[in-house]
């Protein structure tokens, strides 16, 4: 019954394997979207029943996370249930396809708007995410009819199986979400064949600004679709209006999830000068309080460690890079003595825009906090970024909040609020932060060819 639901089997033909040792020899032309309509109830069935399953599984998924990530248990929990809920989602969104009849001046025609699935989908995501980057983007790609090959990262390639298995076990016909884990080594020459080869109508990446612009250059050839989630430095505000405690919850929140290796994670704390004193004693206090790093299964643990040695570097390098430009160290600064890994909660103050840490991202628990004296200011700061990705900031101020909001060059805003991502909202950046939206009413798009039928002779 299954087989006919998806473009593969609706005519689209089937990645092939290339013979060992050779390289996929890229076909002529990518195939024309599916003749059917997108909308369709049993894909919807199928993605609830993996939704399902994965929250019958969850404990099981939320350990598979910890152990190939470092992810806090807690964190990993909530992380399955986040993945889950976009399979969920785009459950839903499957059955609401939509078209359109458009009314044009010519009276013997009518315009129809038909929205077809793209085609085969490759899909290449990181390892902060190991299972919510996947199906943020499967969700919506089987929901619109697409089949999809995932690439994980090689540090987080279980999550991407078990999801496998569990599709398996739903009824997802095989062929239709595919998993090629590779090693590191070998990641160029796969990402390479996924954008040229004629067969992908579609490259949905997730990962650095460097990675996505490789691909796009790939891409560019057979002319794909593309949606690229890159990375951020998001700038946080903190204005003289702002209550205190409420700031330094989202910061806490926004900074330290999953270590600081979120792409939405604050980057660069602007404080506004009459509070920021105030603002930099208390943040520091909380850090101490609430922030406990240790192994990710530890019952209390809250910063886990970094997913690589090279990632624990760059954080040391972010550090020792502004104490040598003036920075004052509040607390934390280096690594941890638990292991080679791990690298303490740091705040500094005294930063400036000269240092590395204010135009790089960190993607680690590094706090730098900058003082300003005018929104104008601030807004210069934090628009001087050529990523815009998310951005936070808190102010009792409405007329404060409407222009901030609207001037910050980012996709996401979190206003008083240092949590943003659900999967009812638009995912996605600005400027070289990416291409495209995730998750949403939006999300769905993003697999859908649009295609106009002017029917004559009325
Ligand atoms: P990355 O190095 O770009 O890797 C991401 C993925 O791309 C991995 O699967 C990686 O494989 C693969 N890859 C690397 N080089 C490739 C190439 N030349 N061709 C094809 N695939 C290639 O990024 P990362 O350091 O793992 O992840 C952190 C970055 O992701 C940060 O910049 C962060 O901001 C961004 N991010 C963005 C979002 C968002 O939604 N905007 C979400 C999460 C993370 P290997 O693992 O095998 O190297």
């Amino acid at each position: 019954m299954a087989t006919c639901l998806w473009l593969r089997s609706c005519g689209a033909p089937r990645l092939r394997s290339a013979p060992p040792g050779r390289r996929l020899r890229p076909r002529a032309s990518r195939p024309a979207p599916a003749a059917g309509p997108a909308a369709c109830p049993e894909r919807s069935s199928l993605l609830r029943k993996w939704y399902d399953l994965m929250i019958q599984n969850k404990d099981d998924l939320a350990k598979i996370i910890t152990a190939e990530s470092g992810k806090p248990l807690k964190e990993a929990q909530g992380e399955v249930l986040y993945s889950a809920l976009f399979l969920e989602w785009f459950s839903e969104e499957a059955r609401r396809i939509y078209g359109d009849i458009i009314y044009t001046p010519a009276k013997d025609k009518r315009a129809l708007v038909l929205k077809q699935p793209l085609g085969v989908a490759a899909v290449i995501t990181p390892w902060n995410f190991p299972s919510a980057m996947i199906t943020r983007k499967v969700g919506a790609a089987l929901a619109a009819g697409c089949t999809v090959v995932v690439k994980p990262a090689e540090d987080t390639p279980f999550s991407a199986l078990a999801l496998a298995e569990l599709a398996n076990q739903a009824g997802i016909p095989p062929g239709i979400y595919n998993v090629i884990p590779c090693s590191r080594k070998n990641a160029r020459e796969v990402g390479e064949v996924l954008c040229t080869d004629p067969l992908v109508s579609k490259i949905s990446f997730t990962g650095s600004t460097a990675t996505g612009k490789v691909l796009l250059h790939h891409a560019a050839n057979s002319v794909k679709r593309v949606s690229m989630e890159l990375g951020g430095l998001a700038p946080f505000i903190v204005f003289d209006s702002a209550n205190v405690d409420q700031a330094v919850a989202g910061a806490l929140a926004s900074k330290f999830r999953n270590s600081g290796q979120t792409c939405v994670c604050s980057n660069r704390f602007l404080v506004q000068r009459g509070i920021h004193d105030a603002f930099v004693k208390k943040f520091a206090e909380e850090m101490k309080k609430n922030l406990h790093v240790g192994n990710g299964f530890e019952e209390g643990t809250t910063q886990g460690p970094l997913i690589n040695e090279k990632a624990v570097e760059k954080v040391e390098k972010h550090v020792s890079d502004a104490v040598s430009k003036g920075a004052t160290v509040v607390t934390g600064g280096k690594r941890h003595q638990l292991g080679k890994n791990f690298f303490e909660p740091t705040l500094l103050s005294n930063v400036t825009q000269e240092m590395l840490c204010s135009h790089e991202e960190t993607f680690g628990p590094l706090a730098p906090v900058i003082k300003f004296n005018t929104e104008e200011e601030a807004i210069a700061i934090a628009n001087a970024a050529d990523v815009g990705l998310a951005g936070y900031f808190y102010s009792q101020d409405p007329a404060q909040i409407w222009r901030v909001a609207e001037q910050l060059e980012v996709g996401m805003v979190g206003v008083n609020e240092g949590l943003i991502s659900s999967v009812e909202c638009p995912f996605g950046g600005v400027k070289q932060s990416g291409l495209g939206r995730e998750g949403s009413k939006y999300g769905i798009d993003e697999y859908l060819e649009l295609k106009y039928v002017c029917y004559g002779g009325l």
